[in-house]
C-alpha cells in the first residue's frame, strides 16, 4: 500500500510555524503581518474561497481585511483602491480573487500588484524570478506541492518528474520548482502524444490537469511518488451525491511509494502556503532578511524544506 501524504496534517504544521514566526516578529517590535482580499462581484464560489482565507488568518494571527466591491465596479476603481493598498505600511500582502467581471482586464490588474506584496506570486516579476531560481514569491499552490513532496522524498536530484498540465498557475512553477531542486522534468499536457509512456517512467508525478481519474495504475511505476493537484466536482450515480475527484485513479495506484488523497492533499496546503507567503512578505517589507536578496528567506528556499522535516 501506498503511503498517504496526510495534507491536513501538514498544512497544519506550516500554520504552527507561521503563527510562530508572527509572534517573533511582533517581540521584535515589527507590525502584525497583514493581508488584504479583494472580491469583484457575487461569484459564490469566489466568496467562499475568500471567506476561507479571511478565517485562516486568524488562526496565525495575521491581520485580514476584505474589499468586496459591486460586480460593476471599474476597473479604474478597482487600480486606484490596489494603489492605496500598495503604498499602506499595514498592508504586507495583497489578493485579488480571480476570476474578475469581464469588463476588467485581469492581466492588468495582477501586474498593477506590488511585487513585494503580491502574496499569490502571480506577477510577473515573481514569475520571472520563479523561472530564473532568484527567489521572489512561490505561488500557493506549487510551493505546497513542493513542501508535500519534501516530506517523502530526501533527494530529488536526478530524479524523473512528470507535470501532468502547464497552467501558469500550477504547472509551470511547479515545473520551475522541480527544475530547481535539480530533476529531469518533463511538462505535459492536452496535446502530449505519449503520456502514459513518460509517466511509467517517472519518479515523481503531479497531476494537475482537472481531468478525473486520468492517471491510471498501469501509468505509474512501483515506487514513484504522486501528488494530485485535481479536483473536480462530479455526480455520485451511486449515491446521487456529489463528490470531488483527483486526477489520479487513488484505487489503482497503491504501488506507489505515496500518493495525495482528494481531499485532504493539496487543497488544504495552498491557504497554508497563501499564510505563510503573508508572514514572509510582512518580514521582507520591514527590512528582515538580506538586502540584496529580499527573499532569501522565502518559503521556496527554506521554508519547504524544514515543515518537510519536522513533519
Ligand atoms: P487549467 O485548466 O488552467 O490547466 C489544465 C492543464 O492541464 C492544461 O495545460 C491542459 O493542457 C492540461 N490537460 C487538461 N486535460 C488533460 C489531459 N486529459 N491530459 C493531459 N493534460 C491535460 O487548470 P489549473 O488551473 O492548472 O488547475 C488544474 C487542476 O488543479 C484543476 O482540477 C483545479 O481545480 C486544480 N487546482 C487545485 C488547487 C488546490 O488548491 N488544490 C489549486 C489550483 C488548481
Amino acid at each position: 500500500m501506498a503511503d498517504i501524504i496526510d495534507g491536513k496534517a501538514i498544512a497544519r504544521q506550516l500554520d504552527e510555524k507561521s503563527k510562530a514566526q508572527v509572534d517573533e516578529m511582533l517581540a521584535a517590535g515589527m507590525t502584525r503581518p497583514g493581508l488584504t482580499v479583494i472580491l469583484v462581484g457575487d461569484d459564490g464560489a469566489s466568496q467562499v474561497y475568500v471567506r476561507r482565507k479571511i478565517k485562516a488568518c486568524e488562526k496565525v494571527g495575521i491581520n485580514s481585511n476584505e474589499h468586496r466591491l459591486p460586480a460593476d465596479t471599474s476597473q479604474e476603481d478597482l487600480l486606484a483602491l490596489i494603489d492605496k493598498l500598495n503604498k499602506d505600511p499595514e498592508v504586507h500582502g495583497i489578493l485579488c480573487q480571480v476570476p474578475l467581471p469581464d469588463h476588467i482586464d485581469t492581466r492588468l490588474v495582477l501586474r498593477s500588484i506590488a511585487p513585494e506584496k503580491d502574496v499569490d506570486g502571480f506577477h510577473p516579476v515573481n514569475v520571472g524570478r520563479l523561472s530564473t531560481g532568484t527567489g521572489g514569491i512561490v505561488p500557493c499552490t506549487p510551493l505546497g506541492v513542493m513542501i508535500l513532496l519534501e516530506s517523502v522524498i530526501d533527494d530529488f536530484v536526478g530524479k524523473d518528474a512528470v507535470v501532468i498540465g502547464k497552467s501558469n498557475i500550477v504547472g509551470k512553477p511547479v515545473a520551475n520548482l522541480l527544475l530547481d531542486a535539480e530533476c529531469t522534468v518533463s511538462v505535459t499536457h492536452i496535446y502530449t502524444k505519449n503520456l502514459p509512456e513518460l509517466a511509467r517512467k517517472a519518479d515523481i508525478i503531479v497531476a494537475a490537469a482537472g481531468a478525473p481519474e486520468l492517471v491510471k495504475g498501469e501509468w505509474v511505476k512501483p515506487g514513484a511518488v504522486i501528488i494530485d493537484v485535481g479536483i473536480t466536482r462530479i455526480m455520485d450515480e451511486e449515491t446521487g451525491k456529489e463528490r470531488l475527484v483527483g486526477d489520479v485513479a487513488f484505487d489503482e495506484c497503491q504501488h506507489a511509494k505515496a500518493i495525495t488523497p482528494v481531499p485532504g492533499g493539496v487543497g488544504p496546503m495552498t491557504i497554508a502556503c497563501l499564510l505563510a507567503n503573508t508572514v514572509q512578505a510582512a518580514k521582507a517589507l520591514q527590512g528582515e532578511g538580506d538586502k540584496t536578496d529580499q527573499y532569501a528567506d522565502a518559503p521556496s528556499r527554506t521554508m519547504f524544506t524544514e515543515a518537510a522535516s519536522d513533519s
